[in-house]
């Protein structure tokens, strides 16, 4: 048996239709940049995220800097965010000329460490960055709580965790605004790239519409220096075909993520840990051992494709260097760089899957214990 990481094929056949109709009526209309479809998937997004304005983008990491920019963050500022995330989320950050400010994870749920971010904060600092990391949101409530304290702008990345709820709310109206990305193989992925901004803050919502479309007010009017950061028509309408499953494929990646907790209990590694307030998307499932590279290779001879997410934490990559940190300043996000594992999963991914997947694991650790 082969089982893939993803597979994004899998779902094309029950929306074939849907999608050919939808890129069809964009072709018949012609209205290619900033069409209706995009209008109407901003709004249908952020109602989805239970907040009041859409914003398409090109992807997530313009969602990202765009956002920092309308809030004039730039050169001599700091931001804070996790150095367990993918280097988009500090990308977005230097972009602006800011400096991102990287701090440990929470050994549990792998997202931003409170303590690490009241000990980050500094006179410079303008906002914190948290991540929803593998589809698990980060711990918002002791998060705006210090922002609030300190005067910052909480910025979600929710780039990995498209419907996830925080204490009973979705992620992307917790902080200030939000970043989404429709990268291909995210829980709501375009036919290419895409990304969103959600906010409730109307003057945001309007500064990023300007910021993503040359800096234009009205058309050949332009306030200020912006960029050319669009949602593609294409792409929105293709989304708008698909956000009405979001719901039943974030469904079906928590059962998954069930089956492989059950049929993994007793192994000698660790699951992933659900806070309490918490209703995760599982973008990814992620296990943690120390025999982790052992396992893998036995698990690629069976046919199994796993993922390392993020195998050099980002104080560590070479692009970062700059920034002067250290191997040991993040002893959490270091060692599990060293230990993670992201298992197959995908809204398709069958039970017997699953179930091969978590019998090779058992394989392995019933291996290693008599050899
Ligand atoms: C995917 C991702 C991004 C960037 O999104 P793109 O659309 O690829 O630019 C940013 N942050 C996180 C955590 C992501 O997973």
């Amino acid at each position: 048996m082969r089982v893939p990481f993803v597979d994004l094929h899998a779902q094309y056949p029950s929306i074939r239709q849907d999608v050919q109709q939808a890129i069809d009526g964009v072709l018949e209309r012609g209205d290619f940049i900033l069409g209706e479809d995009v209008a109407r998937f901003e709004a249908e997004f952020a109602a989805y995220c239970e907040t009041s304005y859409g914003v398409g983008t090109d992807t997530g990491t313009s969602a990202l800097e765009l956002i920092l920019r309308a809030l004039d963050i730039g050169p001599g500022d700091e931001v804070i965010t996790a150095a367990n995330t993918f280097i988009a989320t500090a990308l977005a950050i230097s972009y602006t000329g800011a400096q991102p400010v990287l701090v440990d994870v929470d050994p549990l749920t792998y997202t931003l460490s409170v303590p690490g971010v009241a000990e980050a904060i500094t006179p410079r600092t303008k906002a914190v960055v948290p991540v929803h990391l593998y589809g698990h949101p980060a711990a918002m409530s002791p998060i705006l709580e210090l922002a609030q304290r300190h005067g910052l702008a909480v910025v979600e990345d929710a780039c990995q965790a498209h419907g996830a709820r925080y204490c009973g709310w979705r992620v992307g109206g917790l902080g200030r605004a939000a970043a989404f990305s429709f990268y291909p193989a995210k829980n709501l992925g375009a036919f290419g790239d895409g990304g969103m901004i959600v906010t409730n803050d109307p003057v945001l919502a309007e500064r990023v519409k300007i910021l993503r479309n040359y800096g234009q007010r009205r058309k050949y009017e332009h306030v200020q220096f912006g960029y050319n950061r669009r949602l593609d028509t294409l792409q929105a309408a293709i989304l708008r075909t698909k956000l009405p499953h979001l719901d039943a494929w974030n469904a079906s990646r928590r059962r998954i993520a069930d089956r492989y907790r059950q049929r993994l209990s007793g192994q000698p590694l660790e699951l992933p840990v659900v806070a309490d307030i918490a209703e995760p998307v599982f973008h990814l499932f992620v296990i943690r051992t120390s025999h982790r590279d052992g396992l893998r290779a036995f698990l690629e001879d069976r046919g199994i494709a796993t993922g390392l997410h993020y195998p050099i934490p980002l104080h560590l990559q070479e692009a970062y260097r700059p920034l002067g940190l250290r191997q040991g300043q993040f002893p959490t996000t270091e060692r599990y760089a060293g230990e993670i594992l992201s298992l197959p999963m995908y809204p398709q991914l069958e039970d017997r899957a699953v179930d091969y997947v978590a019998e090779a694991i058992s394989q392995y650790f019933a291996n290693g214990l008599t050899s």
